[in-house]
Parts: C-alpha cells; sequence; structure tokens
C-alpha cells in the first residue's frame, strides 16, 4: 500500500520518495502527494525527477504514476502541478460546502459528482427553483466568508456508526470524514484546502432538470474569476461596440432583434417588387430565363412560380449564384418535365420535383444560358 501523504496534508507540491517499481503499468513510489483519480476528481499530474506525470490512478491501495517514460532512480524528487491541483482543491471543497447546505435546507443527496478541467457538475435527487439557486449561492458565500475550519477525522467503531454524515458508508473503521465547521461531514477521499475562505467565490453558473433532479454547473476559486474576467470582457467589448453602459446589453440585443425584424419585413417586400418587376420585363416568349445573383432558395421559387402563374405557355427557369459555387435552380412551366430531364442529363444536376424543378448545378452562367436559349 501506498502512503498517503495528501491524506493528511493537502498542500504538499514537492516531496522526494523511494521508487518501488517503475513499469508499463505506471510508476510506484513507497510515499506520494499526487493524488490518485476517484470520486469524480480527476488523478494529478506533475514530475517525477523531470519525468512527466500525466495521470494518476489507484488499484488495490497501490498509487500508479502514469510517466511519459519509465523512472530508473531510486531516490526521486516529485513535484505536483500545483495550480490544477489547488483549483480543484478549491472547486471539491465550494461542492461540499454547497451539497451540505443543500441536504440541510431541502433534504437532497447529492447523486452524482464531476470535474473536469474547467467546470464541475453536480446533481441532486431533488428539484431546486431560481429562488433556491439564488439563496444557496449567497449561503455558500456567507459561508466562504466566514473563514471556517475544514478538517478530516476518522472516527471509528459505534462512533462511526452512530455519527450522521452525508455519503455514510456500511464501512466501522478507515473511513475519511471531511469536516465543514458547523456546516457539513462528508466521507471523501479527496484534498481540501484548509478553511472555507479558501475557496474564493461560488457561482451556480447553469441549471437544469436533470433525471427528476437537479443538474448545477458550479465554478469555485480561480474557475470563478477566470469565468467571470472573460464574461467582463466580452460584456466591456459589446458594450463599447454599442455604446451601451456596462449593465444594458440585454436591452442593446433586443433593440438589433427589433431592427432585425424590420429590416427583414422590408427586404422581403423589396424583393417581391425586384420579383414582380424581372417577370414584367422578361415578356415570356420560348423560354424565360433569370439569372438572380443573390436570391435565396425560397426567393428563386417565388419568381419562378409568378413567371409560369404570368407566362404558363413558356419554360421558366430561375437561376441564382456564380461560375465558382454553381448555381441554384427552378424550373416550371411549359413541358418542364422532360426539359429538367434533358438539362439533369446534360450538366448532372442536383434535385428533383413536380411541377416545379429544383436543385443545384455546377456550371458557368454562359453554358447555362446556351443551353436554356437553345431550346427556344
Ligand atoms: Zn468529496
Amino acid at each position: 500500500m501506498t502512503e498517503k501523504l495528501y491524506e493528511n496534508n493537502s498542500y504538499i507540491k514537492e516531496f522526494t520518495a523511494k521508487v518501488i517499481s517503475s513499469d508499463e503499468r505506471g510508476t510506484v513510489l513507497d510515499k506520494t502527494a499526487f493524488f490518485p483519480e476517484g470520486g469524480g476528481q480527476y488523478g494529478d499530474t506533475g514530475y517525477i525527477s523531470g519525468i512527466r506525470v500525466t495521470d494518476t490512478q489507484i488499484k488495490d491501495g497501490i498509487i500508479y504514476h502514469i510517466t511519459e517514460a519509465p523512472v530508473e532512480q531510486t531516490e526521486v524528487n516529485c513535484t505536483l502541478d500545483w495550480n490544477i491541483r489547488y483549483n480543484r482543491m478549491q472547486n471539491h471543497t465550494g461542492e461540499h460546502i454547497l451539497s451540505g447546505v443543500i441536504n440541510r435546507k431541502y433534504g437532497y443527496n447529492n447523486v452524482g459528482f464531476h470535474m473536469s478541467n474547467d467546470e464541475v457538475t453536480l446533481d441532486v435527487d431533488g428539484k431546486l427553483t431560481e429562488e433556491d439557486i439564488i439563496w444557496l449561492e449567497d449561503e455558500v458565500n456567507r459561508i466562504i466568508d466566514e473563514n471556517r475550519e475544514v478538517y478530516c477525522i476518522y472516527p471509528e467503531g459505534d462512533e462511526l456508526r452512530n455519527l450522521q454524515y452525508r455519503s455514510k458508508l456500511d464501512l466501522t473503521e478507515g473511513v475519511r470524514i471531511v469536516v465543514i465547521d458547523s456546516v457539513d461531514m462528508c466521507a471523501c477521499c479527496a484534498p481540501h484546502v484548509n478553511t472555507t475562505a479558501e475557496v474564493g467565490l461560488l457561482k451556480i453558473v447553469k441549471h437544469y432538470n436533470y433525471k427528476g433532479g437537479t443538474r448545477m454547473h458550479i465554478l469555485c476559486g480561480d474557475f470563478a474569476r477566470r469565468d467571470y474576467r472573460t464574461l467582463s470582457e466580452q460584456n466591456t467589448k459589446v458594450a463599447n461596440t454599442y455604446s451601451a453602459k456596462r449593465y444594458e446589453l440585454c436591452e442593446v440585443v433586443e433593440r438589433l432583434e427589433k431592427e432585425i425584424y424590420t429590416l427583414k419585413d422590408q427586404l422581403r417586400t423589396l424583393r417581391s417588387s425586384v420579383i414582380e418587376s424581372m417577370v414584367q420585363e422578361n415578356g415570356g416568349k420560348g423560354v424565360c430565363l433569370y439569372f438572380a445573383d443573390d436570391f435565396a432558395m425560397d426567393e428563386l421559387i417565388k419568381l419562378a412560380d409568378r413567371s409560369v402563374v404570368l407566362y404558363p405557355d413558356a419554360l421558366t427557369v430561375a437561376l441564382s449564384g456564380n461560375d465558382t459555387d454553381g448555381f441554384n435552380f427552378a424550373i416550371g412551366g411549359a413541358n418542364a418535365k422532360d426539359r429538367f430531364a434533358d438539362f439533369k442529363a446534360r450538366f448532372n444536376a442536383r434535385g428533383g420535383g413536380r411541377d416545379m424543378y429544383q436543385g443545384k448545378v455546377q456550371s458557368c452562367k454562359n453554358e447555362l444560358a446556351d443551353f436554356f436559349n437553345g431550346i427556344s
């Protein structure tokens, strides 16, 4: 069994140890401050005598450091990626405070916990409202500000049996209980910060119903501060672009949405009159051929429909696009079925339809014009 230095002192960043073995399963030391993956938290990373440790795992009480190369020394100096590990400690302790408060106030249990490199999710087995979430955030941050002590106890026998704590286990010995003074007790093997103030800040960034309960995405400590910086930078950028004040961005977006809606409406009206004059100007003899530079498919169909109505005895061909990207087309009117079949065969066009044939063709304007003008 590897001696777990992180259990009694979660602040060890550097240590020396003896190498027990080093093979394809990983490097085993007599003692380690590297926390192995477990309970929703990734394994620690860092260096063993300059060799990169990419992961840490535990099996039957033996901790395996996954290294990029075998470790050949017998005595080694080890260093943790301390920033990553400390952020995880801040977030894990923040999660305990939140789960503890939820359990006391609502009686819900933590039924899922996962911590990635920039996000923490927490699932509880009960529904929380918007007001609950706001209350919880305030309550947790109040406890953070109170700078309460966080420590571990190892009760045994009856004391352990009778103790009320979260994640209660059936064991009567060897249970590590993380205590947050007057707030929470929970069985947990992970390293934590020593005081609640070190959590810094807790923010519930997202919450929604999940498997009959609630899933929350939370950020603590440095995760939360980095999130605040990013949001603040984005806010300032948008506010400067639209000459808005810091807290007025929703109004700016609403105003822009209205403007877009009005402009789209005006564009639709304008397009309709453009379509009408294109069709009127065509005259409608033999083949009515239209090239529209930037029409969307629905506008192209509108154009073709109007042309067919006005000139039912002619073949209508409406195209939009360019020589590089190809052309969208709508073909209708007299003999449309046969003409479309010829066109499809000649240009290898994709598409189909009934009465009005539509699709896409890769060709150039001159060839398409020659082909359709040749029909009449
Ligand atoms: Zn825990």
